[in-house]
């Protein structure tokens, strides 16, 4: 049995773009994840976030995995640190972040873990790429579709990176 999961890959530090890439092909490598979709990249402004920080590059990955939304937490800490990833819970600016935003329909609550993301329906930049892959995916625990809560104002914060590039000076 396996489930569908989405993880959301974020960087608003260093070469965002690479490290978007380089999380990704490091996804490839962990046992048990079959990646199945992934997102555009998206640029918002930060969000949550302590002080000045840079705006953030975003990009949801669909995959079905075989093993526990623990073990997947291992690896995608694993790549974390890899990519240079040094403190959590800080709301600094990060090379790296990797969430779980859902595992199946599972609904997850200890120590280390909430699934669905806790701040899922808060976050226009999580919603807006996982509702590029999926349009019609369901919140567990609202029982809603994703997209009813994503506003139009909502919308309007989260760039594609292509459009957000053409409009640089
Ligand atoms: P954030 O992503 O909110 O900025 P961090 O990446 O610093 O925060 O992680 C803080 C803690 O959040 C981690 O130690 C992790 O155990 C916990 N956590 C809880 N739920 C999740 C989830 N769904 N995906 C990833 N981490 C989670
Ligand atoms: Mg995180």
């Amino acid at each position: 049995m396996s489930e569908t999961v989405f993880i959301l890959s974020g960087s608003n530090m260093g070469d965002r773009e690479r490290n978007l890439a380089l999380a990704l092909e490091k996804m490839q490598l962990i046992e048990g994840l079959e990646i199945v979709a992934t997102s555009a990249i998206y640029v918002s402004e930060a969000q949550d976030m302590v002080g000045e920080n840079p705006s953030f590059m975003n990009q949801v990955i669909m995959a079905d995995y075989r093993y526990s939304a623990n073990e997947l937490l291992n690896g995608l800490e694993l790549i974390e640190k890899k990519l240079g990833r040094t403190g959590k819970g800080e709301k600094l600016p990060r090379s790296m972040d990797l969430d779980i935003l859902l595992f199946g329909q599972q609904i997850i609550e200890t120590q280390r873990l909430s699934v669905p993301h806790r701040e899922l329906l808060n976050r226009p930049f999580a919603m807006t790429p996982m509702l590029q892959i999926d349009p019609k995916v369901i919140h567990p625990v609202t029982k809603r579709p994703v997209a009813d809560f994503l506003s139009d104002d909502d919308r309007s914060k989260v760039m594609l990176y292509k459009d957000h590039v053409a409009r640089q000076p």
